[in-house]
Parts: structure tokens; C-alpha cells; sequence
């Protein structure tokens, strides 16, 4: 983040933030908050271009949102220089995590959504197919207010906005008050394509201002954040029967089979949770490793985590994002400690200027424990040896959580077999958190992981409503199921229900 304060107030009633940044306290920007009036006319305006946006058709909607692909390639040095002022994340993981999956989604949604979002018929079943035709319409919401977090401020605006776009949407972005210039960059890299002014907007803020764009007129919200603000949105969305996604937090469990490639396993363990900080949605939160490799494991994990170097502006590990992290961070490991979990390395606040955290390695990790049961968002990995596979699966189903997970094992059969029994959104072999970069993936969690998807085929039709159209073959002048009754009816009906349904044949014909 940035470190975020209150600052004075605008003569004219706007409340303003002062941010500073992560890796030394030095201010950085000041943000003026809109105003509830100001979030409700953004919607307005939004309304009124909504009509002609979707009136272009989505080929030309994506041709459009395609040029932002080479708009981002060359403006990418200035848009990774602000990321990293409001986050100090290292360049590699600012292009890596933010940069190059913009990329990729921009180019593939602006490929792919002519195709989802096509019309289509549908072929019906029975002898329905000999009256009526079905044609299934993808029509835009309206407006979608898309409100969004500070640990990828860029991409985790750009991937929902872009998806309301191009399904003829017109959206209002409701970015992190923490990293409010990242996510500002996706309209402008959207306005710079062609997007027009009206078509996609920012609005500025805080909590409050979140709560705002989702009481105005809008037609869907798009929320990803923690499980505390989603569940306020939720009530808030039921209220009005409001359409809402909601991407949340999670505690994502990585478990290691006897056959796991342990040198794999252990790289993977160490990067899974300590990369952006760990301060991913998908971070690897807890590690179930079978017992028979487990003290081999853990020599590995600890041999590469004591290799992460931190501290300075290029290391591995950047430091975290805000202040409140530090003390949650903090506080799970006192807890850990505390309750007789072996800290193996790290588990400081390191003493220099930035938010920076030690990476930190911690054994004999257990369920009374917050580092294992809330989300921690740090640099920690957080190990328990189990019994057997099924121990595994059994630990990792226990939480509240259930958005992603990981399983490494040389068998990509058992890999399946183990994710089927995974109460989580989706599962990674031998990785993790990368299937969020996989648009095909239609990803979204489980529990009090979330709601709806993101991505995938589902994902981009969220920003719909498929509406089927019925049409008339034969256009006759009457049904011969519509009033009057007679006796007449009833034969039909009654054959219709003997033959249709009480028969072999007409259960084979009707199906
Ligand atoms: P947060 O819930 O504090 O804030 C998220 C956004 O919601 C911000 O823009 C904030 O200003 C706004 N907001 C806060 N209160 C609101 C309210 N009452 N009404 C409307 N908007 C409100 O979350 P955060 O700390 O910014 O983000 C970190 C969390 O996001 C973590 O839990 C992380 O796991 C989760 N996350 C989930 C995904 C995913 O895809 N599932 C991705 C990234 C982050």
C-alpha cells in the first residue's frame, strides 16, 4: 500500500487521505474522496452511455478494448512505477503479477468474448423442437460498479472491468483507497483505446465510498476484498435483489503426497506463500506434508526460505503493502508461538523503515492456531505434518475458507482424485494461485471464499443476463393447450402423459 491517513478536509466538504509509501513512510500522494452525490451522478452518466455502448455490437466493442493490449505494452514502465510507489512490490513481481496477465486477459477477452457472447439457438428436446425454436440472447446488465482490493491493484481492476465491457456494460470502478492511482491507470489505458469518457469511470474512496456505489442505481456489483466488507455487501446487494460477484478472502492449503517431488514441493511451499508478500488471495496459507517426508521437506523449505533475500527495493520479498497487515501478520505469529508452534526462521517485523516482515517458516502449526484458521497475508509458511493423504484432505476441508488449493504428488491421477475430495473453488498440480491467470478457468471460491465466478466462460456471462428467446415455427392461430378446455384437451393431454412419458419408446422419443 501505502500507508494510509486521514488528512485535512477540502474547503468545500470532501474528506482526503494522505498515502505514504511501504518501503520508508515517505509521503507519496494525497486523495480527495467523492462524495455519495458525486458516486451517484458517475452512475448516471454511466446510464446514459450505456445504450450507445452496447448499440456497438461486441465486435466492435472488442476492437476497441483490444488496442489497450499494445497501450499497456509500452506505457508498462510508468504503470509498474506507480504499483510500486503504492506497494513497493519488486519490478519482477509488479510485471509478473500485474503487467503481464492484463496483458493476457485483455487479448484473450477481447478474442474470445464475440464468441461467448454471441447469440446462439439451442437445440430443444421432444417434440418441442417441431413447434417452437430456442434462441438465448447474452444482454448487457446496465451498469456495474466494480469495487476492488490493494494487493493487485491493476489486474484485479482491469480483469472484471474489461469483462463488463465488452458484454456492452458501462462501469464505474470503485478502487482501494490504498492503491488508489494503480487501478486508476486501467481507465485511463481504456479511455486511451477508445473507451468512451462516460463508458468506463473511477470514482475515489474508502469504505464509505464503496457502500455508496453499491446503494446508487447500478445494475451489478462486482466486490473483491476480504470476507468481512463481502458479507456487508451481500446484505446490502439482498436488500435490493442486486446481482453481486464476490471474489474473497482465503486460507489456501497445499498438501504434499509421499511421492511429491520434494524438491519441487519445497520451492513451491516457499514461493507460494511468500510471493507478493503473501499478500495473494491464493497464497499457500497452510501446508499438509505427509509424515514419511516430512523432516526432509522441511530441511527444504527451510534451506530456500533462508535464501529470500528482503529489505531493499530489489530483493525477493517486498514488504507488506499497510500497516494493518504488519500487526495481523504479527499478531498470528505470537499466537503460533505462543500455542507451540516452532518458528524455524524469521518471525519478526524486521527493524528497518519499510513494512517489511521477515520471511518466516513455522512447524508443528495446528488449528487452534489463527495462522491456520484466519488469514494471514504475510510471509509465512506454515507447516503440519499429517498421518496419511486422507489426514490431509480431512485438515485442509476444516475451514471456514474454500477458495483454491494445491496438490503436489508425481500422479496426476491421484492429483484428481485428491482435488475431487477439496471443498474449494479450484485446485493447482504441482502450483498454485496461477489458475486466477487462466481466464478459461472458471474460477470463484467456496464457503466464505466468495461467490459466482470470474473468469471462464460463466465468468464473462455474469455480466449478463441470458435471456431465451422462444420463437414460433408454424405460426397457427391458436395453441391447442389454450382455452376453451374440452374433452378434447384432456385426450391430448392424457395421451400426451401415456405415450410421452409412460412408454420406453416415448420416453426415448421425448427426451
Ligand atoms: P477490503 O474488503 O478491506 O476492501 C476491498 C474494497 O472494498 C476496497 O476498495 C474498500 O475501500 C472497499 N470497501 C470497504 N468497505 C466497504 C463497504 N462497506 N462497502 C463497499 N465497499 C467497501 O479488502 P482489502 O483489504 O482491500 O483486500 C484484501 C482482501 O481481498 C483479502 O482478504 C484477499 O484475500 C481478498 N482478495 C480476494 C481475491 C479473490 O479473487 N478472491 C483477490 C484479491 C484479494
Amino acid at each position: 500500500m501505502a500507508i494510509v491517513h486521514p488528512a485535512d478536509d477540502t474547503t468545500d466538504g470532501h474528506r482526503r487521505l494522505a498515502l505514504a509509501s511501504p518501503l520508508d513512510g515517505s509521503p507519496i500522494d494525497e486523495l480527495e474522496i467523492a462524495t455519495s452525490a458525486e458516486v451517484d451522478h458517475a452512475v448516471e452518466k454511466a446510464r446514459a452511455a450505456q445504450r450507445n455502448w452496447a448499440a456497438r455490437g461486441v465486435a466492435e466493442r472488442a476492437k476497441i478494448v483490444r488496442r489497450a493490449v499494445q497501450i499497456v505494452v509500452d506505457r508498462r514502465e510508468e504503470i509498474v512505477a506507480t504499483v510500486r510507489a503504492e506497494t513497493g512490490k519488486p519490478r519482477a513481481e509488479a510485471l509478473m503479477l500485474e503487467i503481464v496477465p492484463a496483458c493476457d486477459f485483455l487479448n484473450y477477452w477481447s478474442v474470445h468474448a464475440r464468441n461467448v457472447l454471441r447469440p446462439r439457438r439451442q437445440r430443444l428436446h421432444g417434440s418441442l423442437r417441431m413447434l417452437k425454436k430456442l434462441y438465448i440472447e447474452e444482454l448487457p446488465l446496465g451498469v456495474v460498479g466494480v469495487i476492488t482490493p490493494w494487493n493487485a491493484p491493476f489486474v484485479l481492476a482491469l480483469n472484471p472491468v474489461v469483462q463488463a465491457l465488452l458484454a456492452g456494460n458501462t462501469v464505474v470502478l470503485k478502487p482501494s483507497e490504498v492503491t488508489p492511482r494503480s487501478s486508476e491507470w486501467v481507465v485511463r489505458v481504456l479511455h486511451e483505446a477508445g473507451v468512451p469518457e462516460d463508458v468506463v469511470q473511477v470514482v475515489h474512496g474508502d469504505g464509505r465510498t464503496g457502500a455508496a456505489l453499491v446503494d446508487s442505481d447500478i445494475d451489478k456489483v462486482c466486490f473483491t476484498g476480504s470476507v468481512g466488507t463481502g458479507h456487508k455487501i451481500s446484505a446490502a446487494c439482498s436488500q435490493r435483489l442486486l446481482p453481486c460477484t464476490l471474489e474473497l478472502g482465503g486460507k489456501d492449503a497445499m498438501i504434499v503426497c509421499a511421492d511429491a517431488d520434494l524438491e519441487r514441493a519445497a520451492a513451491g511451499a516457499v514461493y507460494l506463500s511468500m510471493f507478493n508478500t503473501g499478500q495473494v488471495c491464493m497464497s499457500t496459507e497452510r501446508i499438509y506434508v505427509v509424515d514419511s517426508v516430512a523432516d526432509e521437506f522441511i530441511r527444504l523449505v527451510t534451506e530456500k526460505a533462508a535464501a529470500v533475500t528482503y529489505g531493499s527495493r530489489d530483493a525477493d520479498l517486498g514488504p507488506l503493502f499497510w500497516d494493518r497487515q504488519l500487526d495481523v501478520v504479527s499478531r498470528h505469529i505470537d499466537d503460533a508461538k505462543n500455542k507451540g508452534g516452532q518458528v524455524v526462521i524469521g518471525g519478526a517485523v524486521d527493524a528497518g523503515k519499510g513494512l517489511y516482515f521477515q520471511p518466516t517458516v513455522v512447524v508443528d502449526a495446528t488449528h487452534e492456531m489463527q495462522l491456520m484458521t484466519e488469514e494471514t497475508f504475510g510471509p509465512v509458511v506454515a507447516i503440519t505434518r499429517v498421518r496419511d493423504e486422507a489426514q490431509a484432505i480431512e485438515k485442509a476441508n476444516d475451514s471456514r475458507y474454500g477458495l483454491s488449493g494445491s496438490v503436489f504428488t508425481k500422479d496426476p491421477v491421484k492429483a484428481r482424485r485428491i482435488a475431487r475430495q477439496m471443498n474449494t473453488g479450484s485446485v493447482c498440480h504441482n502450483d498454485g494461485a496461477v489458475i486466477y491467470g487462466v481466464p478459461e478457468a472458471p474460477f470463484g471460491g467456496r464457503k466464505e471464499s466468495g461467490l459466482g465466478r470470474v473468469n471462464g466462460t460463466d465468468g464473462l456471462r455474469g455480466y449478463t443476463h441470458a435471456q431465451p428467446v422462444l420463437i414460433d415455427r408454424w405460426q397457427s392461430s391458436a395453441s391447442s393447450v389454450w382455452y376453451p378446455y374440452s374433452e378434447k384437451t384432456i385426450r391430448n393431454l392424457e395421451s400426451m402423459i401415456r405415450f410421452g412419458y409412460g412408454t420406453k419408446l416415448g420416453r426415448w422419443l421425448t427426451s
